[in-house]
């Protein structure tokens, strides 16, 4: 039996999308029937779908479910982990480069997770620097490492695309919690190698 379609509607979040999608193509007075509009509200919704489906996913959990026990206490870095965000003033993308370090207690994380756990963050609407906030805090919490760093470099369509800025310049944003936030010669230590190319 098939259900009643405003409950199949009400439980499918892509048709408010499709609907929203066309909205804003008469908006600006497109003609939503020509053949290469046609398809758009479908493809749109989508696709932020995909871009905002952060919001259904626990980043604590994945990294729960990869911690390891480990002896060494050197700091952990992984560098270049790609990100693609969306701004929450504009919706439009930011992109760039996150880097992560941390020293380990007794356990460490799968280094596989690093980066999803950085992209269920980003694909939500984001500031840069809340977005590079809530990787590191989500790092401290579930890891219990005894110092995180995370720094975020960043384009921002909103910025280049509007015109608003000088076309290359990057937005770089970081947290440093626990030791690294009182050790000076550690910060300086991650923020080396994170400079290294
Ligand atoms: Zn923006």
């Amino acid at each position: 039996m098939s259900l009643p379609r405003a409950v199949a509607e009400a439980r499918d979040p892509g048709s408010d999308l499709r609907d929203a999608a066309r909205r804003l193509l008469l908006a600006i007075d497109e003609d939503v029937e020509r053949e290469g509009l046609i398809e758009t509200p479908r493809r749109v919704a989508e696709s932020f779908a995909y871009l905002t489906e952060g919001y259904g996913v626990c980043p604590r959990q994945i990294v729960r479910k990869a911690l390891f026990d480990h002896d060494g206490d050197d700091l952990v870095t992984v560098r270049d982990i790609p990100f693609y965000s969306l701004c929450e003033h504009h919706l439009l993308p930011f992109f760039g480069r996150c880097h992560i370090g941390y020293l380990p207690v007794g356990k460490v994380v799968g280094l596989s997770k690093l980066p999803r756990v950085v992209n269920v963050f980003a694909h939500r609407l984001q500031l840069q620097e809340r977005l590079t906030r809530q990787v590191a805090e989500a790092i401290e919490e579930v890891v219990q490492p005894r110092g995180v760093g995370v720094v975020m470099e960043a384009r921002h369509l909103c910025i280049e695309m509007r015109g608003v800025e000088k076309l290359d310049s990057d937005t770089v944003t970081s947290c440093v919690l626990g030791e690294f936030r009182e050790n000076a010669a550690l910060r300086s230590e991650f923020l080396e190698l994170v400079r290294r190319r």
